[in-house]
């Protein structure tokens, strides 16, 4: 069996492993990313980490792949003024990862890697076309479709969390309005309790600091009866099941899989955004979908960076 080397960059982690071509993950660690020390540090510390798991593994490795947050450009190798990755621009990953380690490398966009991932070792392996959801601190999406990720000629597609759902809705990161990530990712359900807890002044949403204010709070605040974040998870589920209906449409996928922090919600949650979703798609294209969770947890990232690798 062929052996990956596999690097999730993050904000926050680096997460890297060696990763086989049926999943398994032989030695896997995770280091901080240090973002504000730089690329050059961040770079030297991703070689570091990979020469290090090549070592301890002790198996033969030719390849390895990067999933990191995008936009980049992968004909480049290059991170180019990512929001999570601020001074990132036109960074060479790929160059200074092939130089320090010897070995080939691919880059590619998180959520699109997520999505392979999925595809190769989740939840997706009997379907295509696949739509993937990583809801977070934004909507990352993925699409695989005729037996391969569909990414564009930029490579920058597809940010399915970018759909505009309301013309007149809140600024988005992306410079937009009313995008899906507006209503379903932490920042837009933040954004959403800033503008709109005064309506609510006895809701316990409004008592949290902002930077806590997220998908969790609002359940465990909805757990107590509090109408405000009622409010706020319909507002969420309403726009995951219309925008899934959109994409239901568009690409008539045999599986839309969600990942992320959200689907910890569980069963209820699904439920709920298939409702909506099944209200709004067309019912011949909706007969043939399921909503599924992720089931690669924590190592989405790692997992999707190897099933890079082993596609180069
Ligand atoms: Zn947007």
């Amino acid at each position: 069996m062929e052996w990956v080397l596999a690097i999730d960059l993050g904000g926050t982690n680096i997460k890297a492993g060696v990763v086989g071509a049926d999943g398994t993950i032989a030695v896997s660690r995770s280091v901080k990313t240090f973002v504000q020390r730089g690329p050059a540090k961040v770079l030297a510390a991703m070689v570091e980490l990979a020469n290090g798991l090549k070592a301890e593994c002790g198996r033969p490795i030719t390849r390895g792949g990067v999933g990191s947050p995008g936009p980049l450009s992968q004909a480049r190798g290059e991170v180019c003024g990512s929001p999570n990755l601020p001074g990132w621009d036109a960074v060479p990953v790929v160059r200074t990862l092939e130089q320090g380690t010897g070995l080939r490398f691919v880059l590619e966009n998180d959520a699109n890697a997520a999505c392979l991932g999925e595809k190769l070792f989740g939840a997706g392996k009997p379907f295509d076309p696949i739509v993937h959801f990583t809801l977070g601190t934004g909507v990352g999406g993925g699409v695989y479709l005729d037996g391969k990720l569909f990414t564009g000629p930029s490579g920058a597609g597809a940010e399915l969390g970018h759909m505009c759902l309301d013309l007149d809705g809140l600024r988005c990161g992306c410079g937009s309005y009313g995008c899906l990530e507006t209503f379903a990712s932490d920042t837009g359900i933040r954004a959403f309790v800033a503008a709109e807890g005064g309506r609510f002044p006895d809701s316990p949403l409004n008592n949290f600091a902002p930077e806590n204010v997220n998908f969790k709070a609002v359940m465990e605040c909805r757990a107590k009866a509090d109408p405000f974040a009622d409010e706020v998870y319909r507002r969420v589920v309403r726009a995951l099941g219309a925008g899934i209906a959109s994409y239901v449409n568009i690409f008539n996928p045999q599986a839309v899989i969600l990942s992320g922090g959200m689907i910890n919600a569980g069963k209820p949650f699904f439920a709920d955004i298939e409702a909506v979703m099944r209200q709004r798609a067309i019912k011949v294209l909706a007969d043939g979908v399921v909503i599924l969770p992720s089931v690669l947890g924590d190592n989405t990232g790692v997992l999707g960076a190897a099933a890079c690798a082993l596609g180069i």
